[in-house]
């Protein structure tokens, strides 16, 4: 498995009210339910309260999806909001008292930091999943699944059956 990617975010935990900015940039070539175009790209940027650790940015892709009234595939352009939070514990080593906090994922399941570093990918991947449209359009006229010619390479047969039960069921109504 290759080594996940990392940002050591340790320098904003340990000093509440520092933001900490960093660059991403990520083709998730791990992640196979997802077309992109060209790399996801974009600046996140950390800050603890002492207590909770903020992540956030705006994140722009582009990637292919399916028009929901055709299928055909339609290339799009979303932003990617990430905005988590992540509970610290300890006190933070810039008040001085030699101590030390670090990020806790107690009962998450799947946990994103190793101590104060952020697997910035893992949460990448997330936050795109939960920025994806709810509906995609080709063309505000799309005439809908009669228009939809299978793929000659045979990709996705089981949609096209699906389109062609709609379409006899559209029929008799
Ligand atoms: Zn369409």
């Amino acid at each position: 498995m290759k080594r996940p990617k990392l940002v050591d975010l340790n320098d904003a935990v340990q000093h509440p009210g520092r933001v900490v900015e960093f660059a991403v940039e990520t083709g998730l070539e791990e992640e196979e339910d997802v077309d992109l175009l060209r790399p996801i790209t974009g600046r996140l940027e950390a800050v603890s309260t002492g207590n909770v650790l903020f992540v956030k940015g705006k994140l722009d892709a582009e990637l292919v999806l399916e028009c929901s009234r055709c299928l055909k595939p339609v290339e799009v352009r979303i932003s990617v909001l990430v905005h988590e939070e992540f509970d610290v514990e300890g006190v933070p080593a810039g008040f001085g008292n030699r101590q030390h906090a670090e990020v806790t994922e107690e009962g998450e399941a799947y946990p994103l930091f190793d101590g104060n570093q952020l697997r910035w990918e893992d949460l990448v991947r997330q936050s795109l999943w939960l920025s994806m449209p709810a509906r995609t359009i080709c063309k505000d006229d799309c005439p809908g699944i009669e228009d939809y010619q299978p793929p000659d390479d045979g990709g996705r047969p089981e949609l096209a059956a699906l389109a062609q039960l709609l379409d006899d069921e559209e029929g008799e109504s």
